[in-house]
């Protein structure tokens, strides 16, 4: 995988979006194009779900990208891990503090 986490073309630059836009414009990138009210098949690698085009965007960011990290203090969770890093490092001290109150 390239910087960019694309998995058809390790020097694609193309952000794997955190929206169905992007994912879909990336997707059209790679010549992977349906209409959306059709079946097809996800085109990630190791993955053969079929489903509606119209899906596979959502399927591809919950299954295959998973942008959603967790908080392990407080459960909100974050799109970005360094969003996450930096909230956990704040959200630590606030349930210490709050531990050693009682
Ligand atoms: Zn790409
Ligand atoms: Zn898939
Ligand atoms: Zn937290």
């Amino acid at each position: 995988m390239g910087t960019s986490g694309c998995p058809w073309e390790s020097a694609c630059t193309l952000p794997l979006g955190d929206t169905t836009g992007l994912v879909y414009a990336h997707l059209r990138a790679h010549n992977f194009i349906h209409n959306h009210s059709a079946r097809a098949g996800c085109p990630w690698p190791l993955c053969s779900r079929e489903m509606r085009w119209g899906n596979v965007a959502r399927h591809i960011l919950e299954r295959h990208l998973r942008m959603r990290v967790q908080c392990v203090f407080c459960g909100h969770t974050y799109s970005r891990n360094e969003a996450l890093q930096t909230h956990m490092n704040v959200c630590m001290e606030v349930s210490h503090l709050a531990y050693r109150q009682r």
